[in-house]
């Protein structure tokens, strides 16, 4: 899926079907069904973002129907193994979780979450929040601002 970067015309968000596959593979279909979540990983060409891998659930992340907290120290490892292993291309490049909504939209707490992350990694983060339906909520955001990239369904 090729997006425009809402902060930058000339820039592309670009995610592979690989990644989104496994998003819509671990969307809250049922109505018993906690929040799922990760990190993104993907490399930056010049302004544009390419999101090629993600980690899912971890044993020791917190999880309820309504929250995920990333909390397994296994993400931080997968995300480390990459960049390595790609000899430092590939990096952590955002965050994604599911909302038991079939629209979904990031609540006040990731808001924060995801400024305080901007703030501390000083380059542009990929966020996507995967509803119940084939749709998606999927933004950049910056030390300033976080914008949606557009409306997406898959
Ligand atoms: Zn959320």
């Amino acid at each position: 899926m090729m997006l425009q970067h809402p902060f930058i015309p000339t820039a592309r968000l670009l995610i592979d079907d690989a990644v989104l596959e496994a998003v819509m593979r671990n969307r809250q279909l049922k109505s018993t069904d906690a929040e799922s979540g990760g990190i993104l990983l993907g490399l930056r060409r010049d302004d544009h973002l390419h999101v090629t891998d993600l980690t899912t659930p971890y044993p020791d992340d917190k999880r309820s129907r309504t929250s995920f907290q990333r909390k397994d120290k296994a993400h931080q490892a997968r995300a480390f193994l990459a960049w390595r292993d790609s000899g430092g291309v590939v990096d952590y490049i955002g965050e994604w979780h599911s909302h038991p909504e079939r629209h979904p939209s990031p609540s006040p707490i990731d808001s924060r979450e995801w400024n305080s992350i901007c703030l501390f990694q000083h380059k542009p983060m990929v966020f996507l929040i995967a509803g119940t339906l084939a749709s998606l909520w999927l933004g950049v955001g910056d030390t300033s601002d976080i914008r949606q990239a557009m409306p997406t369904v898959v």
